[in-house]
């Protein structure tokens, strides 16, 4: 049931209500059949944005191109879109196929016979052929987001919109529905706009994504290079554990690296925020940090003790207290190489260049 996708453009995009200002000045390129999410916390306009393009709302300013074609003023039922909730709303009384078929059953010139093999279809992708004559309270939390995705796949929209579809179902269901929305992405080929709050989630499924505070897209790319290149400390802050650290930014040393003052240490820091003097900040992931027993060579180093120590299988999760007072958290692997750190040892503290981020001043 391969699909084409729709690329969506994004043109100086707002939307208030009232005074408040939900969406701001948003300028997004979405390539087609592309798995695309919009993240950030409560309240920072993701839901806004979607149901712009949905049509359910009327923007205040800007424009959406859906295939280079200005829909301002196609209504929501006539746009190639469909739109996934995180509440299913399914009909009770009607099976899971009716269910599906539903929506087939207002759009013009698809007979009968049709309409029973695309539902079909549609079923089989989403896995759930043997259930088609179930009712949806006979159905479990997943399997009835499963028969949303079917009930909207089966349109042939071109865009799916998302908003946190796995939003009401348990932790360990969300792994696997993740795991099944990528397949589902791969296969049908239709453009996914997808929203969350989650950050692991959006890292796992996206092909690229944007984070969003307070209305404004701050930073948008590929899962990888947001993560591990966040340009402000709000970016690095929600896409998971970061060390924020205080430097004193010096000269710079070319080839997009400057020289920081941590503490005692002269550091080198990778930066993408030009010139920047004075105070500022760093941010490293806490499984960039290299640790080893205190007196080891190390390059881009300082010096601290370790100050806390909690094992979790595979891995080992260290707080240091480093020479100048600030806390540092690492990650390592229990490779059998750190057996020997407990709290108190010294350590020499490797912060790699290109793991070392200067942030932007904000
Ligand atoms: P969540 O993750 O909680 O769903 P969100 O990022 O999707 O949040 P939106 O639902 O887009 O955020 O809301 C953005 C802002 O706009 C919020 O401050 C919200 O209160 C406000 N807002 C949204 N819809 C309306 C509305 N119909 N009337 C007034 N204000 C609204």
């Amino acid at each position: 049931m391969a699909q084409s996708g729709g690329s969506i453009e994004l043109r100086g995009l707002g939307k208030s209500f009232g005074d408040e200002d939900a969406v701001v000045d948003m300028n997004l390129q979405i390539e087609a059949g592309e798995f695309f999410s919009l993240i950030g916390p409560s309240g920072c306009g993701k839901t806004t944005t979607l149901r712009m393009i949905a049509g359910f709302e009327e923007p205040s300013t800007g424009e959406i191109l859906l295939d280079g074609v200005d829909v301002a003023a196609v209504p929501a039922h006539k746009r190639p879109v469909n739109t996934v909730f995180q509440s299913y709303a399914l009909f009770p009384h009607l099976s899971v196929e009716d269910n599906v078929g539903y929506g087939l059953r207002w759009q013009g010139g698809v007979d009968k016979a049709d309409r029973r093999r695309r539902v079909g279809e549609a079923l089989d992708l989403v896995q759930l052929a043997p259930y088609a004559k179930r009712r949806p309270h006979q159905l479990s939390g997943g399997q009835q987001q499963r028969v949303a995705l079917a009930r909207a796949l089966v349109l042939r929209p071109t865009v799916l919109l998302l908003d946190e579809p796995l939003g009401a179902l348990d932790a360990k269901l969300r792994k696997t529905l993740r795991q099944e929305l990528t397949t589902l992405h791969r296969e049908v080929g239709v453009t996914f706009v997808f929203v969350t709050h989650d950050q692991e989630e959006a890292l796992e499924m996206s092909d690229r994504l944007a984070v969003m505070e307070q209305g404004r897209v701050v930073q948008c790319g590929a899962p990888r290079e947001v993560y591990s290149a966040p340009r402000t400390a709000y970016v690095a802050d929600f896409l998971g554990v970061a060390n924020l650290l205080d430097v004193e930014c010096l000269s710079s040393a070319g080839n997009g690296l400057r020289r920081v003052r941590l503490g005692d240490a002269e550091l080198l820091a990778t930066s993408v925020a030009g010139h920047m003097e004075g105070d500022g900040h760093v941010v490293i992931r806490p499984e960039r940090v290299r640790l080893a027993i205190s007196g080891a060579a190390a390059a881009n180093a300082v010096v601290g003790t370790i100050e806390e120590l909690v094992y979790v299988g595979a891995t080992t999760q260290l707080v240091v207290r480093l020479a100048h007072d600030q806390l540092l958290q690492a990650l390592v692997v229990n490779n059998g190489e750190h057996d020997d750190f407990v709290p108190g040892t010294p350590v020499t503290v490797a912060l790699p260049p290109e793991a070392l981020r200067l942030l932007a001043a904000s």
